[in-house]
């Protein structure tokens, strides 16, 4: 797979962490995550994310595309720290979110990912 061109979002969003314009080849991260507080492997899990949709192509069901498929949540946990760095954004990015108040915790909460898409999507923002 050829590596796509890579640049920063404008707008500094915490809904929209990145996407893949497959028409310029281009992934786009939110600009929020270019920050030296940001551990690497947070960034690299949104990098992750975006190449899968280069690797897998969408499904056509009934007229529309599905983007997420099945295959492709299955990808995403070949990426090794993806619980903690959905933790590390849950945490910084959300951190009015009572459950994710680090000094309320005794230990580190796991935010399951179905927790992690429905935050998202009241949002009204994808992943
Ligand atoms: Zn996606």
């Amino acid at each position: 797979m050829s590596q796509p061109r890579l640049s920063w979002s404008q707008k500094a969003s915490r809904y929209k962490l990145g996407y893949f314009d497959c028409s310029r080849d281009k992934i786009v991260v939110s600009s929020i995550l270019d920050s030296s507080n940001v551990p690497s492997y947070v960034v690299e899990h949104v990098l992750y994310h975006e190449l899968l949709h280069k690797y897998h192509s969408g499904k056509w069901v009934n007229g529309r595309m599905y983007c997420h498929t099945t295959e492709f949540r299955g990808s995403e946990w070949d990426f090794k720290d993806r619980t903690k760095a959905l933790v590390w954004l849950a945490e910084n990015l959300f951190p009015e979110e009572e459950s994710n108040k680090s000094s309320l915790k005794k230990e580190p909460t796991i935010i399951p990912y179905s927790k992690y898409i429905e935050m998202m999507k009241e949002k009204g923002e994808t992943l």
